[in-house]
């Protein structure tokens, strides 16, 4: 536990809640396997970053998390590779069916940069990546979704439009992952981001990750989580 405290203390990071996994300075520690270690080596990451070290064991452990690190940390492979051991844990996988892990972020520009980072390392599974935005045709979208995926990253608005036309459903998402909530808030997705919530199952994993964390933030953090942990890492503004 000293150490712990310790290599907490190096990387400014603050842990809450009960009974939070240790971090884990090296992907090899991640208890990931071979074949994701490849991708990541691949993508030529050599260590985790702060908020991966403390983020991946307590999203492995099935915890629910509430995680605030600055932009540019590495926040969304903290919450992909942990999904990606969801999915393959998983004991049947359907063909044609809605998503298994579903991210939500507030604009088209984060949703195709987390489809990127999501293709690049689902590719090592065959896991299928879909991605749903506004402003794009929703005919393509439609189609690709109805082939069933397990991976969908969308904005919210586009998300509720196309399982309205019944593109897609929300049955089978176990982990929902809300990035970038604080802008989620400032561009008004509040209502958007709660209906969707209400509509996937209530036992589901739930992940909340933004760059800061208001107050407004945190009423609906707590709303849509389960005695989440609690990692910050530097000074939150
Ligand atoms: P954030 O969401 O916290 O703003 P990103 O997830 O967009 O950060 O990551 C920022 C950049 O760092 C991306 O280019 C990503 O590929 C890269 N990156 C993520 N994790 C690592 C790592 N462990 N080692 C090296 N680069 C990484
Ligand atoms: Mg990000």
């Amino acid at each position: 536990p000293a150490q712990v405290n310790e290599l907490r203390r190096e990387l400014d990071m603050h842990v809450t809640g009960p009974d939070v996994p240790k971090p884990c300075v090296s992907f090899a520690h991640f208890g990931f396997d071979d074949r994701l270690l490849e991708t990541i080596s691949k993508a030529g990451y050599t260590t985790p970053t702060g908020i991966q070290q403390q983020s991946v064991p307590a999203a492995l452990s099935g915890r629910d998390m509430i995680s605030i690190a600055k932009t540019g940390s590495g926040k969304t492979a903290a919450f992909l590779w942990p999904m990606l051991v969801h999915i393959m844990d998983q004991p049947e996988l359907e063909k044609a069916d809605g998503p298994i892990g579903l991210v939500l972020a507030p604009t088209r520009e984060l949703v195709a940069q987390i489809y990127t980072e999501a293709k690049k390392f689902a590719k090592c599974y065959n896991l299928r990546v879909a991605v749903a935005y506004g402003g794009a045709s929703k005919m393509e979208q439609f189609k690709e979704l109805r082939a069933g995926v397990e991976i969908l990253v969308a904005t919210p608005g586009r998300l509720i439009d196309l399982v309205k036309m019944k593109a897609t459903n929300l049955r089978r998402v176990t982990y929902l992952v809300l990035d970038e909530a604080d802008r989620m808030f400032d561009l008004g997705f509040e209502p958007q981001v709660r209906s969707i919530c209400n509509n996937i199952r209530p036992d589901r994993q739930t992940l909340l990750f933004s760059a800061t964390f208001k107050p407004k933030v945190e009423r609906l953090a707590r709303e849509v989580t389960t005695d989440p942990v609690r990692i910050t890492v530097g000074t939150i503004g």
